[in-house]
């Protein structure tokens, strides 16, 4: 993994959001890094107010904006104050933590603070990244994965255990970042989640964060667990036409709206959906929640539709009761589906 720093575009930014706009940008660009969507960055600054104080703000990406292709205007200003204040709290509900949060931005206009945004705030360094790079998560998905983690990384980084987003986990880090930190620290992985660099400048955090992936990178090639091997059999070229149509129609159908499929030929798509243990592989849901909002929880794999159907309705049955705050379902039809016979098909965004 390479850092696609460019001095002589980063000296046409001026202050501390041109230049986290910049990074924030490079971080977007690459999708082993950052999927549509996903990930966050911050950076901590000072504004006057309107009586010509000067305040301290967290910068911090708002939620609807994607970081390849985000602008000035992306970032939600929030008073840095108040956010590391709230994480004092002993416990806050998430809608209660998002009101706290938007009635504290010093432009109204803004959007809504990413739901890290008070993880950024307690990070004591001024450029904060967050990703969810597919290879840390491989590593961290894996069977012992903290242990393999701990193995990569040493004490460069803090290690946290999985939480879901959200208030619990801002202040799970805030506890464990006072207790496990020291001033080599580079950065803190999120077990089963991401992770995170920091630093003082927009260069040092991104280019913290490039190292830090790379070294997962490294672990998964030396492990055996990178190239994948392509099947010389595979054709791409097989028609399928009549099938896409019919396997639409019914996907359709059970969305409740007309639905458009693309068919992936490349030889990754090819080689994975050929895979004897397909059914296995490909059923244990996903690496990192920001696949969820585009995949579902899992493809389906062939071409039963109503099938699918059923089991995701009878998913959203047994966990919903669950959930703090009640959920409504979603239609019933897949968006990736997996057949070994024609390929990977998927619903374009
Ligand atoms: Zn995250």
């Amino acid at each position: 993994m390479n850092s696609k720093y460019d001095e002589k575009d980063f000296s046409a930014c001026f202050g501390d959001l041109d230049r986290r706009v910049y990074t924030s940008r490079l971080l977007g660009q690459d999708k082993s890094l950052i999927l549509h969507g996903g990930g966050n960055t911050s950076v901590k600054t000072t504004q006057k107010n309107a009586f010509g104080e000067d305040e301290e703000i967290l910068l911090v990406k708002g939620s609807g904006w994607d970081l390849e292709k985000i602008e000035p205007e992306g970032f939600s200003p929030v008073k840095l104050a108040h956010l590391k204040r709230l994480a004092t709290l002993p416990a806050l509900p998430d809608p209660a933590m998002v009101n706290e949060m938007v009635t504290h931005m010093t432009r109204a206009s803004a959007p809504v603070p990413s739901v890290e945004a008070i993880l950024h705030a307690i990070l004591p360094f001024k450029y904060v990244d967050h990703t969810h790079a597919d290879a840390l998560l491989t590593v961290s998905n894996s069977v012992d994965g903290e242990k393999r983690i701990r193995a990569i990384y040493g004490d460069l980084v803090v290690v946290i255990p999985y939480v879901m987003p959200g208030f619990d986990l801002a202040r799970a880090c805030a506890k464990e970042f006072v207790l496990q930190s020291h001033p080599g620290t580079i950065g803190m992985v999120l077990l089963n989640h991401g992770i995170f660099s920091f630093g003082d400048t927009a260069r040092e955090s991104y280019e913290r964060m490039i190292a830090l992936v790379g070294r997962a990178e490294d672990y998964l090639r030396a492990q055996g667990a990178w190239d994948i091997q392509i099947p010389s059999h595979i054709s791409p070229d097989a028609a399928c036409g009549l099938e896409l149509a019919a396997l639409r129609k019914e996907l359709s159908s059970v969305a409740g709206f007309p639905v458009v499929m693309a068919r992936h030929t490349d030889s990754k798509s090819l080689a994975f959906t050929n895979r004897e243990d397909l059914a296995t592989v490909a059923q244990q849901g996903p690496a990192t929640p920001d696949h969820v909002i585009r995949t579902k929880r899992v493809p389906l794999v062939g071409r039963d539709v109503a099938e699918y159907a059923r089991r995701y309705r009878a998913y959203f049955e047994q966990y919903e009761p669950l959930a703090r705050e009640r959920k409504s379902m979603l239609d019933a039809a897949p968006r990736v589906v997996l057949d070994p016979s024609t390929g990977t098909w998927s619903k374009p965004n």
